[in-house]
This record gives structure tokens, sequence and C-alpha cells, in this order.
């Protein structure tokens, strides 16, 4: 099964894309992720990217495209993987239909000002990457492997807007470009509930 998740940053995807790859037992495959790696890295790439990432801009859509590729052709994406943050600009989509058939295209779906509360009170582990809010979690520790919490630097209130903007300009047309085939969720809700329609959905076409 081969899932693309679409949806402003902040909406959720990450978090949903961790419940999904859980149950299903495929990959999740974050680009935000791949390129957070690429950074530490500290090779030139790592620095181009870098410095796209602090400003809140996309990374060009070849280097995308190349890393999504390669990542792809793994063993373990064998049975198929979820895509999170990826395609996102017109030209990454039609290079992923050159690529492979996708068969479930999902979009989180959340208010702009709560995508703004979320974004701002989000917290990061570095070590294991996964995602805390300080709306409903108050320590400073990761609760899984125990490293500091972070704010993503691009999680910071300047970077936060220019992100919001890009998504506007460049990714929100691809919500037409998918249109006939989208299967739209809200977000307000709870992680909990928000995953419990997307599974249903899932398990529903997986049967057809
Ligand atoms: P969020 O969805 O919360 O904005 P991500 O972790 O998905 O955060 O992405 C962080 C940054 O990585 C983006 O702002 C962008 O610079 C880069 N990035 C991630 N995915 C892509 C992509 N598909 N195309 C171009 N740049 C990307
Ligand atoms: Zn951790």
């Amino acid at each position: 099964m081969k899932i693309i998740l679409l949806g402003a940053p902040g909406s959720g995807k990450g978090t949903l894309a961790k419940k999904i790859s859980n149950d299903f037992h495929i990959p999740q495959i974050s680009t935000g992720d791949l390129f957070r790696a690429i950074v530490k890295e500290d090779s030139p790439l790592g620095q181009k990217v870098k410095s796209l990432i602090d400003k809140g801009q996309l990374v060009p859509d070849d280097v995308t495209i190349e890393i999504v590729k390669k990542r792809t052709a793994e063993e373990d994406c064998r049975n198929g993987y979820i895509l999170d943050g990826f395609p996102r600009t017109i030209d990454q989509a039609k290079a992923l239909e050159k690529l492979t058939h996708i068969d479930s295209i999902i979009l989180v779906d959340l208010s702009f000002d709560t995508i703004i509360k979320r974004l701002s009170s989000r917290r990061t582990c570095p070590a294991c990457g996964e995602i805390y809010s300080l709306l409903n979690y108050t320590s400073s520790e990761c609760e899984k492997c125990g490293a500091k919490l972070i704010q993503r630097d691009d999680d910071k209130p300047d970077v936060i807007q220019n992100r919001l903007e890009v998504y506007e300009k460049n990714t929100a047309p691809l919500i037409n470009f998918y249109s006939d085939r989208l299967f739209k969720v809200s977000s307000e809700g709870t992680p909990d509930e928000t995953y419990k329609s997307v599974k249903t959905f899932l398990e529903s076409s997986e049967a057809k």
C-alpha cells in the first residue's frame, strides 16, 4: 500500500504517518526528516539544505525527487510506504506519477489558527524523532529515549509564517491536482480521533 499525506506544516501529518506505519507495517518516508539527516552530515549539500530549511523555503525539486527515488527503492519499501511531506509541488507530483502508482491520498485538514498554535508549541526529540506538544506534554525529556527535547529552528514564529506562505503558494495547488481521489480528514480533534477515521478508510480501500 502506497500512501501520500498532504497537509500544511503542523497539520499533524507526521503523527498520523507514525500511527499508520505501526499498524500497517509500512515505513514512513518524511522528506523533512531525510533533509534534517542530510544537514547533520555537514556536506556542501547539507549546508545548502540547512540554509533553505532555516528560512522555511523548499529544497529544489530535482534534489528532492532524487532522494525520494533512492529511499523508495530500498528493501523495506517493497510492500509500500507513507510519503509524509512529499510531493510538495506540482512538479514533484508529476515526477512521482512517473515513478509509481499511489493507492491512497489523504488530506490532513486544519484551520490556520490551530496550525499556528500547534507549530509554536511543538517540540521534537532530536534523537528518535518523536513529536510532542507543550499543550499536553510538560516534561522536557523524550518519553521514549530520554533525550532533551528541542524546538526546531523553523518552528520559531517568523519562519512559521514563511512556511505557511510557501505551503499556500506551492503545495495547496496539489489539492486540486488530486481532487478526484482525495480522502479528507479533519485534524482538529485528538491524534487518535484523526487516526481512527483514516484507519477505517484505509481498511476499506485495502479490502477492495
Ligand atoms: P513541516 O511539514 O512541518 O513544514 P517538514 O519536516 O516536512 O516540516 O519539512 C521541513 C523542511 O524541509 C521544509 O520547510 C522544506 O525546507 C524541506 N522539505 C521537506 N519536504 C520537502 C519537499 N517535498 N520539497 C522541498 N522541500 C522539502
Ligand atoms: Zn526520543
